[in-house]
């Protein structure tokens, strides 16, 4: 990129006829560079072969090409809607042609001339649904079929990866070395790119896509690679000297006995602390299990240790209540407890950053704001990761080098197989907690269609009566999603009518962080009764007296983001309430109700989630506790994701800092990466 000509990693505005309008666009499908939308690959393909008349299914979608017998004729219809119809001769027989809404391709049909259709063939009627006119060239063989949302259109931005492809797609260098691309006979990156693109037939589409989910996972355990080579060399790891005194103070001043699970837990964390080697421990514990007052006992030996500690969650909301929860606990035993996120007054800001540097603040808990250049530490002696699979290679990675060699501690309420964690998280050590606090009792969980609505109401009557909170969710898939957000709104509209003494808050991810804060705040309180959501209060939120929850178009969620949220009551000594409202139209989404009504146990809905992955939920993977990857799968590809790891290492080690001139090209990729990552 000091290469003055070099596009590749600019922003797509480089391109020709790509405006502001079309960038903003991009920006929501995550496409910001020309790299960007050359490696935004399609989900699908559409097979345009042509296949004989007789051996079409009835409402199949294929290409037709035939010779137009009929001059094209538009007829209006309705409100602005047109048919755009001929007839097409195809060898013996003449079909119907229809395109609706399309009426200025009436100008490239011509009677006598041939045409390739795209459609859906209806056999009774003989005619064809046209979506698309094939243009003879480009198109014919498979044609990719994109993720788009409603800013951009699918031809839109295949016009504009084509047009990166024709421009900038020299540009683009080889991420796997000669030999291993011999080794497992893979594609080009130049290659696989096109082909990802536009290949030829099913079969070029799948040799392309190999690739370039090897790829994928080898650009991701590089940089696993390079972190742990870079731990292993130049760290040994501090011991940490904590004070058992000082600790069992802290043990006094919990209201609760630690369960079994936990004291298992902070004894491991506690010998590794006390180790001279860097700790890098994983802790699975369902939601609801208590991580967070181990992450706390963790905190606090390592600051009596004399160290200082940071604690990086995803959400301000979270970040928010950890803070407070932290505070209360530990200021008490002369503990500095700061908080830093993206809403931090700059004022606050400087005076946090400064004594952060000088050794004052004790522990810090905040958001991405954490991995800002400005943040520097006196000796931060350990870094604790909350819901880590939210947080990429890097921005992990980040935190962790503003210490020196600090023992690490990474906190999922996904659990996820031992072995895979070992292999997408590196060397990590796992403890697990496995059992719930006791005297929990377990949340009584119903499905219910939307026909038995009122007596959904009734039982939310019933709780608040009692004096109980109630948390009502309903979907919002995309921030973007406007009419999701609407739905939101007349929902909290509709409560606040039907329960006119109560009061009904709506709470949103596209609020104002101290917006949000206040609103919880006041939730925490007890002064909102009923909290109408988006899925923003999934991770970690913690309010014992709110023990009722309705989920509305629940199938609409994954299995493990459902039991997450469904994680947030049954906190308290009471009886909670879980409803999930859906009227799932498949037979996935029915047993997908079943099985999350019928268990609460959060390793076993891991595993069921992963068995229904494969079949479709889609909302699930991104939640399902693992890295997310473009086309590769961890569960379903993982035995490329061994391949890669064992050859990233073996790369890494070999070239430790990927100086070889034929790592160029993979050094720019991660190194492009990485500021993605740490903005
Ligand atoms: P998570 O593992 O989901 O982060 P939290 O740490 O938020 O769970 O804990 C959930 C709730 O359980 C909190 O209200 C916490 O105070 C409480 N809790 C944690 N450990 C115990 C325990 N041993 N006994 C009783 N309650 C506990
Ligand atoms: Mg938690």
């Amino acid at each position: 990129m000091n290469n003055k000509q070099s596009k590749l990693f600019e922003p797509v505005t480089e391109l020709k006829g790509v405006g502001a309008k079309t960038a903003t666009a991009l920006a929501g499908l995550g496409i910001n560079t020309i790299y960007d939308l050359l490696f935004y690959f399609p989900f699908r393909y559409d097979d345009l072969e042509t296949i004989p008349l007789d051996q079409i299914e009835d409402g199949q979608k294929v290409l037709l090409k035939g010779i137009v017998v009929t001059d094209p004729f538009v007829s209006r219809f309705g409100y602005r809607k047109t048919r755009l119809s001929f007839k097409m001769k195809i060898d013996h027989d003449i079909i119907m042609v229809n395109f609706f809404n399309q009426p200025w391709l009436k100008d490239k049909v011509e009677s006598g001339k041939e045409v390739a259709v795209y459609g859906k063939y209806q056999v009774a009627r003989q005619s064809l649904s046209g979506f698309k006119l094939v243009a003879e060239k480009k198109d014919s063989g498979f044609a990719p079929i994109y993720s788009v949302n409603r800013h951009l259109k699918q031809n839109k931005l295949q016009k504009l990866i084509d047009l990166a492809l024709e421009e900038v797609l020299p540009e683009v260098g080889e991420t796997i070395p000669a030999v291993l691309r011999e080794k497992y006979r893979l594609l080009s990156d130049q290659t696989l790119v096109e082909k990802m693109h536009h290949p030829k037939n099913g079969n070029e589409a799948k040799i392309a896509r190999r690739s370039a989910i090897f790829r994928e996972f080898f650009l991701f355990q590089v940089q696993l690679a390079q972190l742990l080579s870079q731990r292993d060399e130049d760290v040994p790891g501090v011991e940490k000297r904590y004070d058992l005194a000082a600790v069992k103070e802290l043990i006094q001043a919990i209201p609760f006995e630690l369960s079994d699970d936990q004291k298992k837990v902070v004894n491991e964390i506690f010998a590794d602390l006390h180790s001279p080697r860097q700790m890098r421990r994983l802790l699975q514990g369902d939601v609801g299990s208590g991580k967070t007052v181990v992450a706390v006992f963790a905190i606090y030996a390592a600051i009596t240790a004399g160290f200082q500690a940071a604690l990086m969650v995803p959400t301000e909301i979270l970040a928010q209540q950890h803070f407070t929860k932290v505070d209360e606990l530990l200021r008490p035993l002369g503990v500095r407890v700061a908080l830093l996120t993206g809403d931090t007054k700059e004022l606050e800001k400087r005076e946090i950053y400064r004594e952060l540097a000088d050794g004052t603040i004790n522990v810090v808990i905040g958001t991405h704001a954490l991995i800002q250049k400005d943040v520097h530490f006196k000796n931060l002696g350990l870094v604790i990761i909350d819901e880590q699979h939210r947080f990429g290679v890097n921005q992990r990675n980040t935190l962790i080098k503003k210490g020196v060699a600090p023992d690490v501690l990474a906190m999922t309420a996904t659990p996820i197989p031992r072995t895979l964690a070992l292999t997408v998280y590196g060397d990590m050590a796992v403890s697990e907690i496995r059992h719930l606090p006791k005297g929990r009792k377990p949340v009584v969980s119903s499905w219910a269609t939307s026909s038995k609505l009122k007596e959904v109401l009734e039982l939310m009557r019933s709780q608040l009566d009692k004096g109980f909170q109630i948390y009502v969710v309903t979907p919002l898939i995309s921030e973007s999603e406007k009419s999701d957000l609407k739905n939101a709104e007349d929902l909290q509209a509709r409560l606040a009518h039907y329960f006119k003494d109560e009061n009904v808050v709506l709470l949103h991810g596209q609020m104002k962080g101290n917006q949000k804060n206040e609103i919880m705040d006041s939730f925490a309180a007890g002064k909102i009764d009923i909290l109408v959501t988006t899925s923003v209060i999934e991770v970690g939120v913690d309010v014992p007296n709110a023990n009722m929850m309705v989920i509305f178009n629940a199938d609409r969620f994954g299995l493990s983001q459902l039991h997450q949220l469904r994680g947030r009551i049954g906190r308290g000594q009471t009886q909670s309430f879980c409803v999930f409202v859906s009227d799932p139209k498949t037979e996935i989404g029915k047993k997908r109700m079943n099985i999350i009504t019928s268990t609460s146990n959060g390793f076993k809905l891991a595993e069921e989630d992963l068995k229904l992955r494969g079949e479709g939920d889609v909302f699930g993977k991104a939640q399902s506790g693992l890295p997310q990857f473009q086309v590769g799968d961890v569960v379903n590809d993982y035995n490329t994701l061994v391949t890669a790891q064992k050859e990233a290492r073996a790369l890494i080690k070999a070239d430790p800092n990927l100086t070889s001139s034929e790592n160029k090209f993979l050094l720019e990729v991660l190194k492009y990466k990485k500021d993605l990552n740490n903005n």
